[in-house]
């Protein structure tokens, strides 16, 4: 364990914090998401099954998950390959790549577009939302799932020698089924032995967050070294962002680039816009959280690529870097958001 801590774990080995750059902490290069599919309301269903054309993509970027064949991002490794070219050239450093069992993952990949695009890349280790978890997961022990989230980090993921550099996305939904407690159980346990730096995905409600931060602790976990995402989907309330903000994680707004109206997976939400979230960082800086603060786009659908009329993976250090210096940010606590803070999380 000496030789890694204090050091980041990339797809192409271990890294000095400071080589890290500009980092996105919570995307997707290759995966697969077919399992959230949602059928077409009646009368859409042509347009579903032939979704890549212009007068489509309004359609599309409002029912993302009405089409098979936007879900399998993992059909798009050259586009990705482009899109990472021009992240770097962008000022880009690292990607934080989030998909684990359940999504697919695909280290020789990663690996791979490492080496081509000079973008660091670290893989993350452990188990999706129970819906993706195998009957096999689910009569596995606590300390079974724990051994091989420590083996992902520090063996290598998939029977290959690629190891992971983060533990995560690792996801429930709401409320939090037996298996995804266990698993998340087994990430404070594989945490409290690595060191290592843990991702969430919590489930569509304002209390999934909390819940979440108990069980870790109660665990053994570490909070400081714990990245709560989806929170511009999760908690709306100032107040209550403000109470989750007390516990000490990292707060994640990573869906910047999304815009849209009916969020299907939970109708009751109201997805912010890129505005909406500008103002909410704006608003927990002032309030002192500057040094929690991580930003991501959270792509992990064909439409958002460039390829295809999206915002791609340049869009916050092109757009919203900007919009963020507008809204009253400094120049460095933009920098302590993209490169900082993503810094602190290493092993
Ligand atoms: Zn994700």
């Amino acid at each position: 364990m000496s030789e890694l801590s204090g050091k980041a774990q990339s797809v192409l080995g271990l890294l000095d914090p400071d080589q890290l750059g500009r980092t996105l902490t919570h995307e997707h290069l290759s995966m697969s998401f077919e399992f959230n599919y949602f059928p077409p309301p009646q009368g859409d269903e042509a347009v579903a099954e032939n979704p890549f054309q212009m007068q489509h993509m309004h359609w599309l970027r409002q029912n993302p998950y009405t089409c098979m064949e936007n879900l399998r991002l993992n059909e798009e490794i050259s586009a990705v390959r482009e899109e990472l070219l021009a992240y770097r050239k962008a000022g880009g450093g690292t990607i934080v790549e989030n998909s684990n069992t359940g999504l697919d993952r695909d280290v020789k990949t990663l690996k791979q577009l490492a080496k081509e695009t000079g973008v660091h890349i670290i893989a993350g280790a452990g188990f999706y939302e129970g819906s993706t978890h195998s009957e096999a997961t689910k009569k596995m022990s606590v300390e079974k799932l724990t051994d091989i989230i420590v083996s992902e980090v520090l063996h290598g993921a998939d029977g290959t020698d690629i190891c992971c550099g983060v533990i995560g996305e690792i996801a429930s939904g709401w409320p939090i089924t037996e298996s995804e407690k266990k698993v998340l159980k087994a990430t404070a346990h594989a945490q409290a032995q690595l060191g290592c730096p843990v991702i969430i995905h919590p489930g569509r409600s304002p209390a999934a967050p909390f819940e979440i931060v108990r069980i870790l602790q109660e665990a053994g976990g570490d909070i400081s070294k714990t990245v709560m995402s989806h929170l511009d989907r999760t908690i709306f309330d100032e107040g209550e962002l403000l109470e989750f903000a007390k516990l000490g994680s990292y707060l994640e707004y990573d869906l910047f680039g999304t815009e849209l109206l009916n969020y299907t997976f939970n109708p009751e939400v109201d997805m912010p816009s890129d505005s909406q979230r500008v103002k909410i960082l704006a608003f927990l800086v002032k309030e002192g959280y500057e040094d929690n603060i991580v930003i991501s786009h959270d792509i992990h659908t064909k439409h958002r690529l460039t390829k295809y009329g999206g915002h791609g993976y340049s869009h916050i250090l092109k757009n919203i870097v900007p919009k963020l210096l507008t809204r009253g940010l400094s120049q460095h606590q933009v920098d302590k958001i993209l490169i900082d803070n993503p810094k602190s999380i290493v092993l």
